[in-house]
């Protein structure tokens, strides 16, 4: 199906792993411009779309409570999991 080996990359919110051209990129500072010394995080289609909706101002806390004390990205991941689940409820499987 896919003639070349793509770069994947794994979903911020769900951990499914998804070829990179399929990730929506997500910058936490909103400014998907100023590729500057930044890392994007990428989320897949499904959890894009769940978390549009939400009010920006405060997805921003949210990721900022979750960085408090720089937890590694396994850490990262599994709180931002959790508390997302726990105030918005579980993400959808697709
Ligand atoms: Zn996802």
């Amino acid at each position: 199906m896919w003639p070349f080996r793509t770069s994947s990359v794994v979903c911020l919110a769900c951990g499914t792993e998804l070829s990179q051209s399929m990730a929506r990129e997500y910058d936490k500072y909103g400014d998907r411009w100023d590729r500057a010394n930044k890392t994007f995080e990428h989320l897949c289609k499904g959890c894009h779309s769940d978390l549009c909706p939400q009010p920006r101002g405060e997805l921003e806390k949210l990721l900022g409570e979750l960085e408090a004390g720089n937890p590694s990205q396994a850490e990262f991941l599994s709180r931002y999991v959790a508390t997302v689940d726990d105030r918005y409820g579980p993400l959808e499987e697709s």
